[in-house]
């Protein structure tokens, strides 16, 4: 049984890891895709996405919607977002998502059944009930439901009311992921976000009582003015929620793409040790409370499919995080939204208007993608098995390509023997499982495999901190 899959995790202590950290900090992707989004680019367009679509085979699909917009900036933030109070543009926003919806589901062809849709943003709550109905119903009359489907929505617990739940659990979603980050009231004062306990708790009531199956909070450690201490209380009021899935994010401070995150003056924000000192304290509280580590960043309670999927090895992850939906396609909808297929990603425009005018006029909005060659495959393939159950495994690797690893990755002893002596993996004859030490050094391990890393550009950075 590797690390990924263990229903234990040995937390290391901070004394022992303190050596690590000035070799491991460095900037490096999160890995929800390889190659990473900032290799692809503009030569995949709308046609490459088009015959990508028809080559899709006859499998069962995730859908993904994107609503963009919110009324405040949270100031931590990174992700594609709008600020408009101006609630008029949603009307428009959903008629241009119809129009795509046919467009993908056409050059997809066939009848094509939704086994996962997950809506996030920006705040898709920023949408009326009326909207939100509208939504649903446009996902599923282009891309029918399956009857097991998981319909997952991202939650701004300050702006959601029982009556958009209640709509939303109508039109058959059983899964909220309430965006938390923290509740210390200084920190949420710091990244304008004021969010007292009492709307995470009523939200999370309410969600229960109109009988979605699993709530699941986001968590952010490394944000300005956090300390072990206080998020410690954090923890206590996330623990008697009882939540049954945690992401805890490490806070990705990248001002180059979210200006406002310059604001955070540097003294404020917690070292990279401090952050592991955060991240191993919250590990062992939520390992005492009963939830199982998995991946880099995410907890469950024994019983959710999550924590099963982690044991059973159908751990996957693609860019809503992790999942348990293997081998299927994902289609992204809406403005910067990503299209995973099994031989290529596509991104959408992310301003909004630009996405919304090449919708009307007739076309796909793909602003950039990438055509996976095969030595791309197998990579990506290493890089998840790694991520997701912990392990290098050149059996399971000649199995899945029918060519020895050392084909692929040449010199691997070799590549691996520094992460093997700093005790990040554990060599046992050809293979190599990470070793508690080395699941929080997870990105730079996964790092090896990636052909195109080049010396980091100061005057061009691209990645967030691996720490
Ligand atoms: S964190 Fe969420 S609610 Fe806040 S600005 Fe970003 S997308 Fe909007």
């Amino acid at each position: 049984m590797t690390q990924a899959q263990s229903d234990s995790f040995e937390i290391p202590d901070l004394e022992s890891l303190r050596r690590l950290i000035p070799k491991y900090e460095r900037p490096g992707p999160r890995y929800t895709s390889y190659p990473t989004a900032p290799v692809w680019n503009e030569e995949f367009g709308e046609d490459s996405f088009r015959e990508a679509l028809g080559r899709a085979q006859n499998r069962p699909l995730s859908l993904y919607i994107h609503i963009p917009f919110c009324e405040r900036l949270c100031s931590f933030c990174a992700c594609n977002r709008e600020i408009n109070r101006d609630h008029s543009i949603a009307g428009p926003y959903l008629d241009a998502l119809e129009l795509e919806a046919e467009r993908i589901a056409e050059a997809i062809g066939g009848e094509r059944r939704c086994i996962q849709l997950a809506v996030g943003g920006g705040t898709p709550t920023y949408l009326s009930v009326p909207e939100l109905a509208r939504m649903c119903r446009i996902a599923d009359a282009h891309f029918p439901p399956h009857p097991d489907a998981e319909r997952s929505i991202e939650i701004d617990p300050r702006v959601t009311t029982r009556e958009q739940l209640s709509v939303l659990a109508e039109h058959g979603f059983n899964r909220v992921s309430l965006g938390v980050q923290d509740m210390s009231p200084k920190v949420q004062r710091a990244i304008n976000r004021v969010q007292p306990a009492e709307q995470t708790e009523r939200v999370t009531r309410e969600a229960r009582e109109l009988g979605f199956r699993s709530v699941n909070f986001d968590l952010i450690y490394g944000l300005p003015f956090q300390t072990r201490e206080s998020f410690d209380d954090t923890l206590n009021q996330v623990i008697d929620m009882r939540p049954d899935r945690i992401a805890l994010y490490s806070y990705a401070h990248v001002t180059w793409i979210s200006k406002q995150q310059r604001g955070f003056e540097k003294k404020d924000l917690p070292s990279a040790e401090r952050k592991l000192e955060i991240f191993l304290h919250a590990n062992k509280r939520l390992s005492q409370a009963g939830y199982l580590f998995f991946g880099l960043d995410h907890f469950a309670l024994p019983e959710d499919e999550l924590s099963l999927a982690a044991r059973t090895g159908d751990l996957r992850r693609n860019f809503m995080g992790y999942t348990t939906k293997a081998s299927v396609d994902l289609i992204g909808l809406g403005a910067s939204a990503i299209s995973e297929l099994r031989d290529s990603y596509a991104q959408s425009f992310r301003r909004r208007t630009e996405w919304e005018e090449r919708i009307r006029a007739g076309r796909l909005a793909t602003m950039r993608g990438w055509s996976l060659s095969e030595d791309d495959l197998r990579r990506k393939w290493l890089i998840q098995r790694l991520m997701c159950q912990g392990e290098i495994s050149t059996a399971a690797y000649e199995d899945a390509f029918g060519e020895p690893l050392s084909a692929r990755i040449p010199s691997l002893a070799e590549k691996l023997a520094p992460l093997v002596e700093d005790g990040l993996l554990a060599a046992s004859g050809e293979d190599y499982e990470l070793t508690p030490t080395g699941r929080l050094f997870l990105r730079p391990v996964a790092m090896t495999f990636d052909a195109y890393l080049s010396e980091p550009e100061p005057s061009r950075p691209m990645f967030s901190s691996t720490l």
